[in-house]
C-alpha cells in the first residue's frame, strides 16, 4: 500500500513530488506518455520566479525532477490506464501494475486541441505542428501560418520568427487574447501580420510538397479564399487529460476536475493540481503552487487517517 501516488511529471506533479517527498511519503510519480508536460514544448519562460534569465521548459522539468528524485521520490516511466476510486485504498491500473493506495494526486495536465478541419491530421508532421519548439527549425525561409489569438499563439508565432521569413497569424475575432506586452512584441516584429476575424476550413497541401495553404473564412463577410502557407501551427487551448477518471471524480462540462480552494476533488484522498484542474490561471507558476497545495493535503488527510495529525495543522 502506498501513501501517495502522483500521476504526472509536470510543475504541478513534480513540486508535488518535491514535498510529499520532503513530507517523507515515499511517493510515487507516474510519468505518463508526456514526461514533463506541456511546459516542455515551450520554448522559454520568463516568467517563472527565481530564473532571471529565462529558462527553457525542458530544462524546468529536468531541473524539477532532480529535485523531486533529491528528496527520494520514485519517479517510473508507466502510464496509469484506469482507476478505482469508489472505496479506500484507491486502485491504479498502469501498462505494468497495479498499485493501491491512500491518496492520489492528479496532475496529468492537457493536450492541444485540435482544429478539427478536413486536411489537418492528414499533414500532421508534414506542415501541420502543434509545437514550434519542437518544429519551427523546419520552417527556415519558409512561410508559416499560426492559428490563435492567446498567449500561446503570439509567443510561439514570435518564436517562429526565428526561422520564418513570415508568420501569419490567423484569429477568429477582431482582437487578440494575449496579453499586452505580447501583443506589442509582434506589433513590432516586422515578420509577423494578423489576418483578422477569420477561421481555417481546411488545411490543403499534396503528398509531395506537404502543405501548400489554408482555406480561410473571414467570419463577418463569409468570404472565403486559400491563403498560400508551408505550415500550420496550431494554438487554440487545450483539452484536459482526464478520460480515465471519467465517472470516478466529478468534471465540469469541458472535461476539467473540480476541485475545491485546498485541491481536493469530491473523492476523500484523490487531489488534482495544474492545467487538469485549472480552467483559469493555467501557469508554471500557478500549477507548481497548486501541486504543493495538494501534496500538503494529502500529507494532512493521511495523517487524518491514521490519527497523527497535529491538532490545527493547516486549518
Ligand atoms: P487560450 O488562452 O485559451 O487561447 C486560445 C485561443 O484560441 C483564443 O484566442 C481563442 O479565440 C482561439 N480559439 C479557441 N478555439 C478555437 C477554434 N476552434 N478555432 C479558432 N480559434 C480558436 O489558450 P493558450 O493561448 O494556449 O493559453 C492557455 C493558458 O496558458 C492561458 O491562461 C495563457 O495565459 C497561458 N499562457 C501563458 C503564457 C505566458 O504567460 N507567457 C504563454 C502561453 C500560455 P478567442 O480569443 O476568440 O477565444
Amino acid at each position: 500500500m502506498e501513501n501517495v501516488i502522483i500521476l504526472g511529471t509536470g510543475p504541478a506533479g513534480l513540486t508535488a513530488a518535491i514535498y510529499a517527498a520532503r513530507a517523507e511519503l515515499a511517493p510515487i510519480v507516474l510519468k505518463g506518455d508526456r514526461p514533463g508536460g506541456q511546459v516542455t514544448i515551450t520554448d522559454i519562460l520568463e516568467n517563472y520566479p527565481g530564473f532571471s534569465n529565462g529558462i527553457s521548459g525542458f530544462e524546468m522539468y529536468q531541473v524539477f525532477e532532480k529535485q523531486a528524485l533529491r528528496f527520494g521520490a520514485q519517479i517510473v516511466t508507466d502510464t496509469a490506464i484506469e482507476v478505482n476510486f469508489k472505496n479506500q485504498p484507491l486502485k491504479i491500473k498502469t501498462r505494468e501494475k497495479i498499485y493501491e493506495t491512500k491518496t492520489v494526486i492528479i496532475a496529468t495536465g492537457s493536450d492541444p486541441r485540435n482544429l478539427n478541419v478536413p486536411g489537418e491530421k492528414e499533414y500532421i508532421g508534414k506542415g501541420v505542428s502543434y509545437c514550434a519548439t519542437c518544429d519551427g527549425f523546419f520552417f527556415k525561409g519558409k512561410k508559416v501560418v499560426v492559428v490563435g489569438g492567446g498567449d500561446s499563439a503570439v509567443e510561439e508565432g514570435l518564436f517562429l520568427t526565428r526561422f520564418a521569413l513570415s508568420v501569419t497569424i490567423v484569429h477568429r475575432r477582431d482582437r487578440l487574447r494575449a496579453n499586452p506586452h505580447l501583443q506589442s512584441r509582434a506589433k513590432a516584429n516586422e515578420k509577423v501580420n494578423v489576418i483578422w476575424d477569420s477561421i481555417v476550413t481546411e488545411v490543403v497541401g499534396n503528398q509531395e510538397s506537404g502543405v501548400t495553404g489554408v482555406r480561410l473564412k473571414n467570419v463577418k463577410t463569409e468570404e472565403e479564399r486559400i491563403f498560400e502557407t508551408d505550415g500550420v501551427f496550431v494554438f487554440i487551448g487545450h483539452i484536459p487529460n482526464t478520460q480515465i477518471f471519467k465517472g470516478q471524480i466529478d468534471l465540469d462540462e469541458k472535461g476539467i476536475i473540480i476541485t475545491d480552494r485546498r485541491q481536493r476533488t469530491n473523492v476523500p484522498g484523490v487531489f488534482a493540481a495544474g492545467d487538469v484542474q485549472d480552467p483559469i490561471y493555467r501557469q508554471a507558476v500557478t500549477s507548481a503552487g497548486a501541486g504543493c497545495m495538494a501534496a500538503m493535503e494529502a500529507e494532512k488527510f493521511i495523517a487524518e487517517q491514521e490519527g497523527t495529525a497535529y491538532p490545527g495543522k493547516l486549518e
